[in-house]
């Protein structure tokens, strides 16, 4: 393999180029995503003339809430809920931690947590650091497949319980789970349920309003939207206390003056995503199969991981055995491809991820495990290139590989 040959190679293939003129396949659309040029075109005004607080009495500041109430509007339709039971936040993280924290102080004289050992840090990480301060955590294994076993659900949850939170997708694998069921099977029993569908929303259709979810975290930076703006949906009703206090923004269940930008980004990036979640299940998902047939076809030792069935429609995970995921994305990174890998490099040591553990995934597999995630943005001709080069990468790869024969 020549590097430097291939890159231009590559030139002739690619259309994206960045600022710094380098070209990029992206493929990590589960990391973060492109804002879209409609969210930027529509969110500009208010990063330059229209910079009014929307808490403010006078008309300038005042005409901003319009464009709040707008967004609500239509991320609610995204979703299929009331507008009035949606926050505004800073993103999947505060939202996750919104929900799991202000269910515990509204409901002080339960002390059991049930969640999975699937999930995200932002999750994960909160639940085992409350049962530090002496909550009763339950965390949930899953199967090879990436699933939970409901029947273990039902026999957790009992009137200790005071919240269950589990992923509506993963982001590493991109398994999702049947969330209705655990809803009904949480509600049943008398308990808050909260699902973090960060990975989940805009990429697969959601109709609140006719399920048992009590409350459910996104963020607007994994649907073409940027960094820092998600929201909370609480469904009437629910015993929430609020997680930030202050002034009196969001009906006093959310303090702090508004990002508007965000706002109008996100309500924005919703009503598109409500537009074009059709392209999810055809184009985007295509790409995903024709991507994933080749890889698993072409290149050695390479098995796909979790559930084939129940997925994100841009999600696929695959480990190339005996190889480190890192390996290979620095020789994709050469090629201006992003993806990501399903290990961590934690202070010197290769980790390979809890997901992967999780789901009993081999040691030599898991560590080569790697993510490639698509979007509406992405193209054949990059998926044919990406499946072009990655043979060449996982052969030259394993030549070096001490474990391979
Ligand atoms: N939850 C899941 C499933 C995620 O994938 C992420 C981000 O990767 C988060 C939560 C955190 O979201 P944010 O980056 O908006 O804080």
């Amino acid at each position: 393999m020549n590097p430097v040959r291939d890159y231009k190679a590559m030139e002739s293939v690619m259309k994206k180029k960045n600022s710094n003129g380098m070209n990029v396949i992206y493929m990590d659309n589960n990391a973060t995503t492109k804002v879209a040029d409609e969210v930027r075109d529509a969110m500009m005004p208010f990063l330059t003339e229209l910079y009014g607080n929307p808490s403010s009495m006078h008309t300038f500041g005042g005409q901003v809430e319009k464009h709040i109430r707008k967004s609500r509007e239509s991320l609610a339709a995204l979703l299929g809920c009331d507008s009035s039971e949606i926050i505004f936040t800073s993103g999947g993280t505060e939202s996750d931690n919104a929900a799991i924290k202000g269910v515990l102080a509204a409901l002080p004289e339960k002390r059991k947590i049930i969640t999975t050992r699937v999930e995200h840090p932002a999750v994960l990480a909160l639940c085992r650091e409350l049962q530090d301060t002496g909550y009763t955590l339950v965390e949930l294994g899953v199967d090879g497949r990436g699933q939970i076993d409901l029947d273990e659900l039902a026999g957790e949850v009992d009137e200790d319980t005071a919240i269950v939170s589990i992923m509506y997708a993963n982001n590493e694998t991109g398994v999702i789970f049947p969330i209705d069921k655990i809803a009904e099977i949480v509600k049943s029993k008398g308990a808050v349920f909260h699902t973090d569908a960060v990975q989940a929303v805009g990429k697969i259709p959601l109709s609140l309003d006719k399920s048992n979810i009590d409350l459910l975290s996104l963020s607007g930076h994994k649907l073409h939207s940027p960094k820092g703006i998600g929201a909370l949906y609480i469904k009437k009703g629910t015993r929430i206390s609020p997680f930030i206090v202050g002034g009196h923004q969001e009906k006093n269940r959310r303090a702090g003056t508004e990002n508007v930008p965000g706002i109008v980004a996100l309500g924005k990036a919703g009503e598109l995503a409500a537009k074009e979640i059709g392209l999810e299940n055809t184009k985007v998902k295509k790409l995903r199969d024709k991507l994933e047939a080749a890889l698993l076809k072409t290149c050695t030792g390479a098995t796909l991981n979790g559930d084939k069935i129940n997925r994100l429609p841009n999600t696929t995970n695959i480990s190339f055995e005996f190889i480190e995921g890192e390996a290979i994305l620095l020789l994709l990174n050469q090629f201006g491809i992003c993806a990501s890998s399903g290990s961590a490099c934690t202070s010197g040591s290769l980790e390979p991820s809890h997901v992967m553990r999780a789901m009993g995934v081999p040691f030599t597999a898991a560590h080569g495990s790697i993510r490639f995630s698509l979007s509406r943005y992405n193209t054949e001709e990059e998926v044919d290139f990406v499946a072009g080069k990655m043979p060449q990468i996982v052969n030259r790869l394993r030549e070096l590989s001490p474990f391979v024969k």
